[in-house]
């Protein structure tokens, strides 16, 4: 197995300065990691936690991995003494255990709130009501001086399952507006990452304000 190293320069180019790069190495072995992290690329992407903590442990310390899966409240602790974003977070619960084990590891955990876009019922995520009230509620309990050990960064999202150009532009257009709401919402100085765009659809993402693109298969072939 090898990496697609001209897809990669080919995307760094494109994408610049101002949209972050994560590699998605799900169900990809370390060597692969190791020789994408050998030109220089720091930012990777995984969705298990097993397979992470696994990773993490054979690979340089100064990767910065992002949680792009969905993670359930009883794994935080393995994931939260060195994860460096947190995408997926879709409930105040799941904010409240970070925030948890952030402190006792003696960190401050950055989190995305993941919105749920896309139509099909199975994918996770909040929708727009839940989107804004969570917000709300992070804001209120941060006066409070709560949730002390958490920051919120910003806003995840996917686009259906489609090849219809025209509704996946339609569905990140959406997922920006909500970016802009919840940041005025929210007040953190970090606000400023909206993690849209994979394989697919990443250059109609940039197009429409993403920050972050989070790309596996174009990197590293397809998963089986
Ligand atoms: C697997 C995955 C990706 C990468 O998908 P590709 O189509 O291979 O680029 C991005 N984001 C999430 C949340 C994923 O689960």
């Amino acid at each position: 197995m090898a990496i697609n190293i001209e897809a990669y320069e080919r995307i760094i180019n494109e994408l610049g300065k101002d949209v972050t790069l994560v590699a998605v190495s799900k169900k990809k072995p370390i060597s692969d990691i190791q020789e994408l992290y050998d030109l220089g690329h720091r930012d990777f992407g995984e969705n298990y936690v097993q397979e992470l903590i696994q990773k993490q442990l054979l690979l340089p310390p100064d990767i910065r991995w992002h949680f792009i899966g969905h993670l359930q409240r009883n794994k935080v602790k393995y994931i939260a003494p060195f994860v460096h974003l947190i995408h997926g977070v879709d409930s105040y619960q799941l904010l409240e255990e970070i925030d948890r084990q952030a402190e006792k590891n003696n960190r401050i955990v950055h989190c995305l709130l993941q919105v749920h876009i896309a139509r099909e019922e199975t994918k996770f995520g909040l929708d727009d009501k839940e989107l804004l009230t969570l917000a709300g509620d992070l804001h209120k309990y941060k006066l409070l001086n709560q949730l002390q050990s958490i920051k919120v960064c910003g806003l995840m999202g996917m686009s259906s399952l489609t090849d219809d150009v025209r509704e996946v532009e339609k569905e990140f257009i959406y997922l920006k507006t909500l970016f802009d709401e919840a940041r005025r919402i929210i007040h953190e100085s970090c606000f400023d990452t909206l993690s849209m765009g994979m394989s697919g659809d990443y250059k109609i993402a940039v197009k429409n304000g993403s920050t972050m693109v989070r790309i596996g298969s174009l990197l590293f072939g397809e998963r089986r």
